[in-house]
């Protein structure tokens, strides 16, 4: 693509890294100092936008690369946002309610400074979700002024958007089914893979059933779930909903290892847990014709050339879960005009904008003959330095 030196100098580091001490007084009387993080990547194309996740490998590094790819995820679904990534480096498992408000408010108002509706928008990520940005919001606001806007991600009772939640799982299966139906391949009956049964994952697997593909295996941090037949996708969901595990669930299945889930034969691998589960160590063991990328970097870059190499498509994170921040998107102009649109016109709104991007890339990658991967982040960096030198920035 031919991006000029100094475009790519400035792309290659972040505008801003804040870390922050986040104390917490832990309910036993003992005192616990996270490390709190913000970073905002780029933010030529608009106000920084990102997640928030709380996960003891939440660390500087993991931060910044997280942020530098929202940068090209807003920017390939041409949303009027740039990229930043926060967090904190705490395993929240091991936090009561009352603690994990407490990180959470601390948190909130030592970044709120940096943050804001035109400055930049958290929303949930690993380990975060409605709750924990309803009291982000209200930490926010109790300094700023009630600002929903200000957070995406939010309960739908205190200016969150219907379909949200649901949002990044649900944009998954819409983009696979559009490369599907590029590909000549009908859904139904596919055999399905998922690693990760979060937010991500879960939806991933409930839309997927709906369809009639067939989720043969899905894992949690306690391991993995598998029937040859089809999971009951709505039994695990149950158990989960309840507090267990997919291994919890009252649904017929073989356990297995979450090693394992990632080799078995399958037509549609989901990885959607976290970074690097995909590396040059399983890629060779991978047997799935697709891997449509529900995490954030699940596949390394060697990994990702061995796929390549062995015929393997990967629809990347920038594509693949992109449905997630174009949710965001939608709350955020809701919050913005104080209205509300109804869960239907969400869905059309975000099925629309996926495919047009899913179509750029698949057209990019047809004309060039490069991997998905390789014309989605052509496309993306093409937009974000053209922001870049038109607003003078450099
Ligand atoms: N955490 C999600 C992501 O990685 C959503 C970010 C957002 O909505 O701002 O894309």
């Amino acid at each position: 693509m031919q991006l000029p030196g100094d475009v790519a100098e400035v792309l290659e580091t972040s505008y801003r890294e804040v870390n922050v001490q986040v104390p917490l007084r832990r309910d036993d009387g003992s005192l616990l100092v996270a490390q709190g993080y913000r970073v905002q990547h780029n933010g030529a194309r608009g106000p920084y936008k990102g997640g928030l996740r709380y996960h003891p490998e939440a660390d500087l590094q993991e931060i910044r690369a997280l942020a530098a790819l929202m940068t090209w995820k807003t920017a390939l679904l041409d949303l009027p946002f740039g990229g930043a990534k926060g967090g904190i480096q705490v395993d929240p498992t091991q936090l009561s309610a009352r603690e994990l408000q407490s990180l959470t408010r601390t948190f909130a108002l030592s970044l709120s400074h940096v943050l804001g509706a035109y400055r930049d928008i958290p929303a949930p990520d690993v380990n975060t979700n409605a709750q924990v940005m309803a009291w982000f919001m209200d930490a926010y606001s109790s300094r700023h002024g009630y600002t929903p806007a200000a957070v995406t991600g939010k309960p739908v009772e205190l200016g969150g958007a219907p379909g949200r939640e649901p949002a990044t799982g649900r944009g998954l299966v819409y983009v696979v089914s559009a490369a599907a139906r590029r590909w000549g391949w009908d859904l139904a009956g596919r055999r399905v893979v998922i690693e990760g049964f979060g937010n991500v994952g879960s939806w991933v697997a409930r839309e997927f059933a709906a369809l009639g593909a067939r989720v043969i295996a899905v894992s949690d941090v306690h391991g993995g779930v598998f029937n040859d037949t089809g999971l009951d996708v709505a039994g695990l969901v149950d158990a989960v909903a309840r507090g267990g595990s997919v291994r919890d669930a009252d649904v017929a299945f073989t356990p297995i290892s979450g090693e394992e889930l990632l080799t078995l034969d399958c037509d549609v691998l989901v990885p959607a847990a976290l970074g690097g589960s995909i590396t040059a160590a399983n890629a060779t063991s991978i047997n799935a014709s697709v891997v449509a990328e529900g995490a954030n970097h699940p596949v390394t870059p060697d990994a990702d050339s061995i796929l390549a190499d062995r015929g393997v498509r990967v629809i990347p994170d920038i594509l693949a879960n992109g449905g997630g921040v174009t949710g965001s998107y939608f709350e955020w102009t809701q919050n913005i005009q104080q209205f509300q649109w109804r869960e239907e016109r969400f869905n059309t709104e975000l099925r629309d904008r996926l495919e047009r991007a899913h179509t750029a890339v698949a057209e990019y990658a047809e004309s060039n003959g490069c991997t998905y991967r390789l014309a989605a982040y052509a496309i993306a960096l093409g937009r974000v330095g053209s922001a870049v030198r038109t607003r003078g920035y450099i």
